[in-house]
């Protein structure tokens, strides 16, 4: 059995409902389906949720909502009379007007509702179960999902042998309340409903055909990444690439569970398979899984004559950064110096405070910050223990004239980190891309 969720471009009006529906009879083993709220039909179009978000700030302030949620209610309206259904939506979204009105909304039951209509519609369209996320996702009083709980409710809701459609990004509190997970959160209610049913994998199908090797921004056309594992994947949304919702990760990850990336508008391209390891190698020359990275970064730097002797100079520095309640990514170092890189965006506000407490604590014979740094990671499994790869990195940047500011290679090897100028970051990026991939 398949778990598969598909994300809001896939729910966008009813070509997209068709498009999902030829999916899951493609193949029998799609049985239990996780939607989000319909998204964008063309770029300027809105998601629903966000939709929702703006409705109920409407509520908060005193302002009427009724022009956006007749614009809401009329999205769903219109899937469902193109689709030619006669599911009666129009009492659900009355009543929910009229709670609105009354102000007995919260603003999570408000934007949850997103994937609600959606998965009444879909539940509809395909005749398979409507299973509600409030009746098994629970949340603790925390907000963390009390995963034993959910997991047993779900396998007591779906009728095994019968398809499921269930609306992501929410669940319930104990006193029932809806509560919803961050945004981009129906990626984790796919994960565990995968968890909860011991599926043979989690089809996450989305608009690209899986996770690109490089920013489609930066890179004309980047091709997919075939097979990529967890701990790749981390290093690659770390460091700027956007994928999966982080909190998706580990319910399946726990249980084996194959994570398969699809494209709903190509779903005839394998797209892209996450797991925890691979065997065999699907392309023996490949020894770059993705290059990614971010840009506006700071480096602090100091130097201290005999600091390699000196016990503690470090310690000093980052006893600083955390009393300021910042969190370092890389500490690059010399033997008389050491960096810390981190987010300008981090340090910004108390930056001359911080400078100051550096100076006086850490008593360094030079102290400098320089800032507009992008951070490049070039990821892969496959050049731990193998020689010439950041020598090939290396020598690509020389050649196309790119100033390397800092390096850094975690111990498992798993990446090649560097600092850039913000000016040399798409370059840097395409120099990669071409040099390892094209070729
Ligand atoms: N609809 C929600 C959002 O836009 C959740 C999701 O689509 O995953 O964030």
């Amino acid at each position: 059995m398949k778990v598969v969720k598909f994300g809001g471009s896939s729910m966008a009006d009813a070509g997209q409902y068709r498009k999902v529906r030829d999916i899951l009879m493609a193949d029998t083993d799609r049985k239990v389906v996780v939607v989000s709220a319909p998204g964008k039909r063309f770029s300027g179009d809105h998601k629903l949720t966000d939709l929702l978000y703006l409705c109920y700030a409407h509520i908060q302030y005193g302002v009427d909502c009724s022009g956006i949620f007749d614009m809401i209610a009329n999205r769903y309206l219109d899937i469902r009379d193109e689709l030619g259904l006669q599911l009666r939506l129009e009492p659900e979204l009355e009543e929910l007007k009229r709670r609105i009105d009354a102000k007995q909304v919260t603003r999570e039951e408000l934007v949850s509702r997103g994937e609600y209509f959606s998965a009444k519609l879909m539940a509809d369209y395909l005749g398979f179960q409507f299973v509600d996320a409030a009746d098994w996702v629970k949340f603790r009083l925390d907000g963390t999902v009390n995963q034993e709980q959910t997991y047993e409710a779900l396998r007591n809701h779906v009728l095994m042998g019968y398809g499921a459609v269930i609306p992501g990004f929410y669940g319930a509190m104990p006193d029932g309340a809806i509560h919803t997970f961050s945004r981009g959160g129906s990626d984790i209610t796919g994960a565990l409903a995968a968890a909860a049913l011991d599926a043979a994998v989690y089809e996450n199908w989305t608009d690209v055909s899986g996770i690109l090797m490089a920013d489609p921004r930066l890179v004309d056309n980047p091709q997919a990444i075939p097979e990529v594992t967890y701990d790749e994947l981390r290093e690659l949304s770390y460091s700027g690439a956007q994928v999966l919702h982080e909190d998706s990760i580990f319910p399946v990850r726990e249980k084996n569970i194959p994570v398969n990336i699809r494209n709903t508008n190509q779903p005839d391209a394998p797209g892209t398979m996450i797991q925890e390891s691979f065997q065999g190698d699907c392309d023996p020359e490949r020894f770059i899984t993705g290059i990614t990275g971010k840009r506006d970064f700071s480096i602090i730097s100091l130097s201290k004559r005999g600091m390699s002797n000196q016990v503690g100079v470090l310690r000093r520095v980052l006893t600083v950064l955390e009393r300021h309640n910042i969190s370092v990514d890389y500490v690059p170092n010399g033997i008389d110096n050491v960096s810390v890189v981190l987010p300008t965006q981090a340090i910004e506000k108390d930056l001359y405070t911080i400078m100051a407490e550096i100076q006086q604590e850490a008593e360094p014979d030079t102290l400098d910050v320089h800032h507009h740094i992008a951070v490049v990671a070039a990821v892969g499994r496959k050049m731990a223990f193998r020689p010439g790869i950041s020598g090939k990195i290396f020598a690509a940047l020389g050649e196309s004239g790119i100033n390397i500011r800092m390096i850094n290679q975690g111990p498992d090897e798993l990446n090649i980190i560097f600092g850039v100028d913000n000016d040399d970051f798409q370059d840097a990026i395409r120099v990669l891309y071409n040099s390892f991939v094209t070729k």
